[in-house]
């Protein structure tokens, strides 16, 4: 009887999405919080950056890497990150729908259980979600170029937000801040002026996490397992979870430093 129902219903799966991502393309998938605007503000998010927020959207990331094992790389800033899949995966048999939920419900599953473990004394005062998409990337340059993308937003936003919540803490209202900033401080060069100038704040020497965001990867040591009798070490290769920061995550250098990643 079992065997006929299947049969019989077997069609419906052809009315499925198809939604494969053929080799040698390679995965991206982003997600970014939804409303997160609000949830920082009703819990009481430190502005521009709580470092409790971020540390807790890399340590879900980093739960992320260590559940997939074909997720070798990540960046993430504020709300959001993207993983990269190493380029041949067979993971879900490459379908985008599978790949992308699962990669997002883990993430927002992780946020809420870790919560506790960095905001003890803030009770999450409803459930967070976050969306999320797939970036079909034809080739490393398009990949590099989206993690250029995404990295360049952190550059941007940051120094923005940096002066923005300067002149809020000094007094101006958030729509009077943000006026002045486009009439006055239109360009990068005067932002990191009024900076300097209006509240001595060197922005280069403000916490590299807040202005180049955080990457977590993969990366492969060596360990010593136990010596042989002669003394001679008997090593092990262990791939490791790590967190880095870096002032260009697509520049050819990091990827060159970096290349095992995606094979
Ligand atoms: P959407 O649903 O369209 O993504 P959003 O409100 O989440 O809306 P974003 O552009 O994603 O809009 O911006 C995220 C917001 O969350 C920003 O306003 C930012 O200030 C706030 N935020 C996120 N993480 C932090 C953090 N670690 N510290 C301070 N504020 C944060
Ligand atoms: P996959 O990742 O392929 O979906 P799975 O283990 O989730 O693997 P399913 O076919 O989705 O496989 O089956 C769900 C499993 O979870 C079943 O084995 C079922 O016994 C168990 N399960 C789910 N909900 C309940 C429940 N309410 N009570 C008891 N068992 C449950
Ligand atoms: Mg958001
Ligand atoms: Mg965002
Ligand atoms: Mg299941």
């Amino acid at each position: 009887h079992l065997q006929s129902c299947v049969c019989k219903y077997e069609y419906v799966k052809s009315f499925e999405i198809e939604d494969q991502v053929m080799l040698p393309n390679l995965i991206l998938v982003l997600i970014d919080g939804r409303d997160f605007r609000r949830f920082s503000d009703i819990h009481d998010f430190e502005k521009p950056n709580d470092e409790k927020a971020l540390n807790l959207m890399n340590s879900c990331a980093i739960a992320v890497l260590e559940e997939f094992p074909d997720v070798v790389f990540s960046y993430g800033f504020n709300d959001e990150y993207s993983f990269v899949f190493k380029k041949e995966t067979k993971f879900y048999q490459r379908r985008a729908s599978k790949i992308l939920s699962l990669v997002v419900s883990f993430f927002t599953s992780t946020y809420v259980t870790k919560w506790k473990e960095y905001f003890p004394h803030t009770e999450l005062r409803f459930p967070p979600s976050f969306q999320s998409r797939v970036i079909v990337c034809a080739s490393m340059e398009v990949l590099q170029a989206c993690l250029a993308w995404r990295q360049n937003d952190c550059h941007v936003k940051n120094l923005y937000n940096t002066c923005l919540w300067m002149l809020i803490k000094n007094g101006d209202t958030e729509r009077e801040a943000r006026k002045f900033l486009e009439d006055q401080f239109p360009h990068k060069q005067h932002k990191h002026e009024l900076l300097f100038q209006r509240f001595g704040i060197n922005y280069k020497k403000l916490p590299n996490m807040f202005r180049q965001g955080s990457c977590v990867l993969k990366t492969e040591m060596e360990d010593i397992v136990k010596y042989n009798d002669d003394g001679t070490p008997i090593k092990r290769l262990r791939r490791k979870v790590i967190v880095v920061h870096s002032e260009s995550i697509a520049s050819r250098s990091f990827w060159n430093g970096h290349s095992y990643l995606l094979k």
